[in-house]
């Protein structure tokens, strides 16, 4: 069972505390893995005498993960390993994240935690929809919800009139799933008529992509429930790294397990609290992976140190804004797709699809298309306000085409928002 008086330490015992995992991190990596550890310059533990200290070492990079597979940058004998996980990039080999037991009750607490913040405790019923298999989140959840001693509906993804059924049939109090999945249950729940408001259903747990405020906003109100943004990747042991709680001040991270810093990617300099810059993140109690100063490409900033209304004491994170590599460069203007879903699902007639192709044309012109679903028929002045928006809100002149809801194709597992045709 976890411990949440450790989300509760005053911050200058957490900061000892987070010090000390460093120093046993990098002793571990010496122990075990002589590559990993002259990768990182053979820092000697004691030589770390604080946390700023840390920036002595080399950032880690997605790209080293990959070229380390399959267990290069392990540092646990294999007879330990438990199990492994995966994330499968668009290009090269995919990362794998092998797990001990120890991992595995790590993964278990932070996951727990996390439920715990959102307000689920062992009296919920929790319907769990990402995939048990490779990518990470099904078996976090199902861990995280063992260890809250809660019943979990453990169904996966798809199928999603059983969704509904089993929602409906078994009283499911909380929803996890990939930020995008709940669209494709409210669609299913207007063809069938179902109603989320008459269900048990209170609380949704949603992480793995981007989803801005704006497709919060109407998730909560169509399904009529209370939404928390988790955090976690495969690299840093998966789903469960933090979360936002009831107070919805930024989602905090488990200090005692992660150790956060963040950087201008361009100079590689840690930013100022407040800043925007790339989450790089140190893990404090891995073992078969342990990752120092990893980063991830995610884009957010941190709000603030002091304890939170909530009295969890760990550091709370803005709601990420893209990845790095998802910022979208087009004829010199710089754009996250998150800002432009922001933008269009302000307007009621749109839907909640929408997709971006950006190629060359026969001139080796830059083009961009931008097809947005509408709920209900958008009038001309309507079409001409979006248009006017995108080039007053993110600089964009484009002409959306407009198309009926459903057109749009729904990819099984995470949404399809952007095709860059101008990388292939
Ligand atoms: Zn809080």
């Amino acid at each position: 069972m976890w411990q949440p008086h450790f989300e509760m330490m005053p911050r200058g015992e957490l900061e000892r505390l987070q010090l000390a995992r460093v120093r046993e991190t990098v002793q571990r990596i010496a122990a075990n893995n002589p590559a990993y550890f002259e990768k990182l310059g053979s820092p000697r533990a004691e030589a770390l005498a604080s946390l700023d200290a840390l920036q002595e070492l080399p950032l880690l990079t997605k790209a080293d993960l990959r070229a380390a597979y399959p267990f290069g940058l392990a540092c646990a004998p294999r007879h330990e390993f438990a199990r492994m996980q995966m994330s499968s990039g668009t290009t090269g080999k995919p990362v794998l994240c092998p797990y001990t037991r120890a991992d595995i009750a790590q993964w278990a607490e932070c996951v727990a935690r996390c439920f715990a913040a959102a307000g689920v405790t062992r009296a919920d019923v929790i319907q769990i929809t990402p995939s048990f298999g490779l990518p990470n989140g099904g078996f976090g959840f199902h861990y995280g919800a063992e260890a809250l001693g809660a019943f979990y509906i453990p169904i996966g993804p798809g199928r999603t009139l059983l969704q509904l059924q089993l929602m409906q049939d078994l009283g499911a109090t909380a929803l996890v799933a990939i930020a995008t999945y709940p669209l494709r249950l409210m669609e299913a729940a207007r063809e069938e008529n179902f109603d989320f408001r008459a269900t048990k259903l209170r609380v949704g747990i949603f992480g793995s992509e981007m989803w801005s405020d704006e497709l919060r906003a109407r998730i909560e109100r169509e399904m009529g429930i209370e939404t928390f943004d988790i955090l976690g990747m495969t690299e840093t042991g998966g789903v469960g790294m933090g979360i936002d709680c009831a107070a919805h001040q930024g989602n905090h991270v488990w200090e005692d397990h992660y150790l956060v810093e963040i950087m201008d990617p361009k100079r590689d300099e840690r930013v100022p609290d407040g800043a925007e810059g790339e989450l790089v993140v140190t893990t404090l109690t891995r073992r078969a992976l342990p990752l120092i100063r990893f980063r991830t490409g995610d884009m957010t900033r941190i709000i603030s140190r002091a304890p939170c209304e909530c009295g969890r004491t760990h550091l709370r994170l803005a709601r990420f804004k893209g990845r790095a590599d998802d910022m979208i460069i087009f004829k010199g203007v710089n754009f996250y797709p998150t800002q432009i879903e922001q933008l269009l699902l302000r307007h009621d007639g749109v839907g909640n699809d929408y997709h971006i192709t950006l190629a060359y044309d026969a001139h080796g012109n830059e083009t961009l298309e931008l097809v947005v679903e509408q709920k209900n028929f958008l009038s001309e002045s309507e079409r001409a306000r979006i248009q006017r928006e995108l080039l007053d809100l993110v600089g964009l002149s484009v002409t959306p085409t407009f198309v009926a809801a459903g057109t749009l194709a729904r990819p099984a597992g995470k949404a399809v928002r952007v095709v860059d045709q101008r990388k292939a």
